[in-house]
């Protein structure tokens, strides 16, 4: 295809001044810009012959040369603009690298992402919200799914979330000019630097509403309620947070909602008492049963469990009944119940029961048995290491 003149490109006369021509780029600049045709192959290449246009005739020297000699003056050797002229067209980044500053202040400037997936829109996100779940420890050791009602920021169902009275209501945004960001050109050591800002006036929308829905009063946002299922994994412990993605606050003017964190607490166990992924029990057996042996019950997270007291147990010793803790959140099996004894002493005796104690201290068992006693300390510590 053809090289169209450029003075063609840019709708000037060849003598235009300095000026026109400058504002001719710019209409044209405004009229193709990426952001408002976003996707359109047709104007971003509209954007990028105007820019190719604009660089030649706001030169003077290439202005004089590409008067003389036309398309053919420029490709010889013109050196100049990034070389990427006569490679055919410049980049989105050289454009606005080089001509940003003739948006004045509309455009230019943050556009990093051109030339791949396009100009980065703010997007409006709407807040976290914090919940607290109280779990028992069956739910904890089985996973739950709770319902809960929730009152959170909704979209408003009046305007669509828009927050505008109907289609009509919006105009450009005055002070970005659609763009959704501002340009300040500031002034430091180094020279004038470009920076870039989300527009203050539309928060980055680049369009303001002139007739705000009278439900939400502009905002696209109302108080409300919603049912969210929470499934809640096996295993997890109390001060976890699990992320629900998108069940927080919706967002002013359609955003994306934020995230729901739920804060989990365990309900206090009457008798089990968690360590990790293990659960402790205290376990008190009557002296009979410590001397003698027998079978004793202990709660379970989802029951009872029988278990065998060897005869000669000692107080502090601790049975493992493994598999009935609590499964690992990430799947690494699940831990113990860890029944730690303890021998119950009564603390009165009727006198026929004092004698036939008495009786038993003097038998052979019961003196050996005070000089062969375990340190409960080196037991403690063998249990927990
Ligand atoms: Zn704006
Ligand atoms: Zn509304």
């Amino acid at each position: 295809m053809a090289k169209r003149d450029y003075y063609e490109v840019l709708g000037v006369s060849r003598d235009a001044s300095a000026d026109e021509i400058k504002k001719a780029y710019r209409q044209a600049a405004i009229k193709y810009h990426p952001d408002k045709n976003p996707g359109d192959k047709e104007a971003e290449e509209k954007f990028k012959e105007a820019a190719e246009a604009y660089d030649v005739l706001s030169n003077p020297d290439k202005k004089a040369r590409y008067d003389q000699f036309g398309h053919e003056g420029m490709n010889a050797g013109a050196g100049g603009f990034g070389g990427g002229f006569s490679g055919g067209g410049f980049s989105m980044e050289d454009i606005f690298r080089n001509f940003g500053d003739i948006f004045g202040g509309h455009f230019g400037g943050g556009f990093s992402g051109f030339g791949g997936g396009g100009a980065e829109r703010r997007v409006n996100r709407g807040s976290d919200l914090r919940i607290k779940v109280k779990l028992t420890l069956a739910e904890i050791v089985n996973g739950t799914t709770k319902k809960l009602k929730i009152s959170k920021m909704v979209s408003c169902d009046k305007c669509g979330g828009t927050g505008a009275k109907d289609s009509h209501s919006y105009t450009n945004c005055p002070r970005c000019g659609g763009s959704g960001y501002v340009t300040q050109v500031v002034n430091t050591f180094f020279g004038r630097t470009q920076s870039t800002s989300v527009c203050p006036e539309c928060h980055g929308e680049g369009k303001v509403i002139t007739a705000p829905c009278d439900k939400c009063h502009g905002e696209g946002i109302v108080k409300g309620e919603e049912v969210i299922e929470i499934k809640i994994p096996a295993g997890v412990g109390e001060g976890m947070q699990l992320s629900v993605s998108g069940k927080g606050n919706a967002a002013r003017h359609g955003g994306v909602n934020g995230d729901l964190l739920v804060l989990i607490q365990e309900e206090k166990h009457p008798d089990l008492e968690r360590d990790g992924n293990d659960l402790i029990y205290n376990l008190g057996i009557t002296i009979p049963t410590a001397l003698t042996g027998g079978a004793v019950e202990i709660p379970t997270v989802d029951g009872r469990a029988k278990v065998k007291i060897e005869p000669g147990t000692q107080a502090g010793q601790v049975l493992r009944l493994k598999g009935k803790g609590i499964p690992d959140i990430n799947g690494y099996g699940r831990g113990d119940i860890l029944a730690v004894v303890d021998i119950v002493v009564p603390t009165h005796l009727t006198s026929a029961e004092k004698k036939l104690v008495e009786q038993l201290a003097e038998s052979p068992s019961f003196t050996k048995a005070e000089k062969k006693r375990q340190n409960i300390f080196d037991r403690m510590r063998s249990f927990f290491s």
